[in-house]
């Protein structure tokens, strides 16, 4: 093949940015003996009006992920209603007065961290009868600022989320910013095992490939598909 053959990807275009993600995706599966398709791509729309997201909905993308709860409800049920296979996860941090909003609109809660939410999910999803999967968010470097529990809390607030009826598969964080994050994704990865929780939230646009290595199952991704935030 000469070298005029070689079409580079058009990243100015979602579809074509989706297929090099997934590409990227399924490479480092490979490398670590797993299938891409046991990777959860959740193509994260925060801050993408509508008519942005709609060309990654005719690519063929159905994982979405928002971060709040009023933002998701302004945008999803008219695209919803267009593309009703669409699962949609809540990424963010989640006020326990949102919770029943929460619960009505999303298929998975990421940010379970603490007890007080914990029992307000619990009783939105009693009343609902409806029970989204749900991620316990780690704290996983320890930083002042960042939502998660506390590492020592875990086994706690796992048990409080059980005992609460909450269907918990697995745990989610967002390592430190500027470091290396395959020592966190590694530490996630443990933590998991330990409480024999199967799935991992975990890794971003500039650290996805790194938490597919270490055992994602779903990777939360924005700028790589829609392009920096700004
Ligand atoms: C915004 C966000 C992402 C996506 O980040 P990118 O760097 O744009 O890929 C992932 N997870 C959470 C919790 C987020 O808030």
């Amino acid at each position: 093949m000469s070298q005029t053959e070689i079409s580079p990807i058009d990243t100015s275009n979602a579809g074509a940015r989706l297929v090099a993600v997934q590409d990227h995706i399924a490479r480092s599966a490979a490398l670590a003996g797993r299938r891409g398709a046991d990777v959860t791509l959740i193509a994260i729309s925060k801050t993408v009006a509508a008519e942005g997201i709609v060309p990654l909905l005719e690519a063929g993308q159905r994982v979405f992920g928002e971060n709040r709860v009023q933002e998701a409800e302004a945008k999803w049920p008219a695209l919803r209603a267009a593309w009703p296979d669409v699962t949609l996860h809540l990424v963010g941090q989640l006020q326990s007065n949102k919770a029943a909003d929460a619960v009505a609109l999303f298929d998975a809660i990421h940010g379970v961290d603490r007890s007080s939410l914990v029992q307000a999910l619990g009783k939105a999803m009693a009343a609902a009868g409806r029970r989204p999967d749900c991620f316990l968010q780690v704290n996983i470097g320890a930083e002042e600022q960042k939502g998660g529990c506390a590492i020592a809390d875990l086994p706690a607030l796992l048990a409080e989320g059980r005992a609460a009826g909450l269907p918990i598969v697995g745990l989610m964080a967002v390592p430190p910013a500027g470091v290396e994050s395959a020592p966190y994704f590694a530490l996630l990865a443990k933590l998991a095992k330990a409480h024999g929780l199967p799935r991992l939230s975990m890794g971003m646009s500039g650290d996805y490939e790194t938490a597919v290595l270490l055992g994602a199952t779903e990777v939360r991704i924005g700028a790589a598909l829609f392009g920096s935030r700004g």
